[in-house]
């Protein structure tokens, strides 16, 4: 049997988000990280271009495709060479939203997404407090019940997509200590006593915000609950494995791109009068990190493989993660030295995606944090 298993569709959804990033998106890649944003008109781009929804179901406007759809859409949008654009898509679509099409009511499909699907919300992603990232059973945002609603207080940070979103996938204490007492909800943006505080100045992913968000006193109703109070520290780490596998796919094309980009500036700069890329100390590098990239392709496949058997993939989702976003931290430094002084400089690409790619190996947990769970999973047997 063919692995990866392409086909024409894939090749096909592939070959038309690369060329429309390569039209639309790549051209302004440079000029939206410095300005610190990107206009919000994109996701109308994509939503007519139907791919919002890849693997949402039909009825609420989505393809009702696989996750190997999702990896062709990766693959083709990383044309767009601007990862803070991709982080802000990639939460809409792949981190804020799937755990809605799994475990939201039919009222919460339709209120919140379906518009993100038509490009009409955007949704972000709230898990992380000031005093609590990769020990999410510690979080304190709190939810009390009172009557038919919920009054939320508390703070979020690094939150991307604060200052665009209209509503926020939220986790917030409704019970106990600890990780048996969290609870997900749907919380509108423009809910009193909401707002969004500090934009980060951020090493990377520049064109996206990550801002802190605050909660005085919200009200929210009951009914935006998502699935059973107090399950919502499950429901995050099952979430957590589609955030993880797509932040892989962004650290694999990322590679794959540097490096195709560092093969044809050796054929072109020259030094000692021959052209740099002849020198063997340079073929031999990135031959070897041609083979990185295939093999971190390959786990990562594995990973969407494990998913679509349907069999629990966090240990394969981990080890994807973690490989990817540790290989491409020494594949893009060597891609950037390979520039000399060029790579200096932020008109060249290499010079972004060397920022950018700094946070894979922190941003959905950490790369000890995916040590810890790979340990884990070993330690009970597999
Ligand atoms: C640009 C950006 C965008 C982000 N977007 C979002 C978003 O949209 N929504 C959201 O909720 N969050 C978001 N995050 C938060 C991100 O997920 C956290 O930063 C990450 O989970 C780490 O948490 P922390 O920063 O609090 O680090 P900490 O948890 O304080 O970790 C600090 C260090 O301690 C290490 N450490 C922690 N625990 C262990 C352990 N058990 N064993 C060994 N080492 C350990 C970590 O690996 C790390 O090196 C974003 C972060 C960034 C930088």
């Amino acid at each position: 049997m063919q692995f990866p298993p392409w086909t024409d569709e894939h090749d096909q959804l592939r070959e038309t988000m690369k060329e429309f990033s390569e039209t639309h998106l790549r051209p302004y890649a440079h000029e939206w990280d410095k300005a610190g944003e990107f206009p919000r008109e994109v996701f109308n781009q994509l939503a007519d271009l139907g791919v919002l929804g890849i693997r949402f179901p039909e009825e609420h406007g989505g393809l009702g495709l696989d996750w190997w759809y999702t990896c062709a859409f990766v693959e083709g949008l990383s044309y767009c060479r601007n990862a803070g654009l991709m982080m802000s898509i990639l939460v809409d679509t792949d981190m804020a939203t799937p755990i809605i099409a799994e475990i939201g009511t039919e009222e919460q499909k339709e209120e919140f997404l379906a518009p993100v699907i038509r490009g009409e919300k955007i949704a972000a992603l709230g898990v992380t407090e000031p005093g609590a990232g990769s020990d999410v059973a510690a979080i304190r945002t709190t939810a009390v019940r009172d009557g038919d609603e919920y009054v939320i207080n508390g703070a979020k940070t690094f939150i991307t997509n604060a200052n665009f979103a209209d509503f926020i996938t939220l986790a917030v204490r409704t019970g106990e200590a600890g990780h048996g007492g969290i609870s997900l909800v749907l919380f509108p943006t423009d809910t009193p006593g909401f707002s969004v505080g500090r934009k980060l100045d951020k090493l990377g992913t520049r064109s996206v915000d990550s801002c802190e968000i605050h909660f005085d006193n919200c009200r929210i109703p009951v009914k935006n609950l998502l699935g059973h109070e107090n399950a919502g520290f499950y429901y995050i780490m099952t979430n957590f494995q589609g955030e993880r596998l797509v932040a892989g796919m962004m650290a694999n094309t990322s590679m794959e791109l540097n490096v195709a980009d560092a093969i044809k500036y050796g054929t072109e700069r020259k030094a000692f009068g021959r052209p740099i890329g002849k020198f063997q100390v340079w073929r031999h590098r990135f031959a070897d990190h041609l083979t990185t990239i295939e093999a971190s392709k390959l786990m990562t496949y594995r990973a969407v493989a494990k998913i679509m058997s349907g069999q629990d993939p966090t240990k394969e989702v981990s080890q994807a993660k973690l490989f990817a976003g540790d290989q491409a931290q020494k594949v893009i430094y060597d891609c950037l030295q390979f520039h000399g002084g060029y790579g200096f400089i932020e008109e060249f690409d290499v010079a972004r995606s060397y920022r950018d790619v700094r946070l894979i190996t922190i941003g959905g947990g950490t790369s000890e944090v995916m040590k810890e769970i790979i340990w884990k999973w070993e330690e009970m047997g597999g």
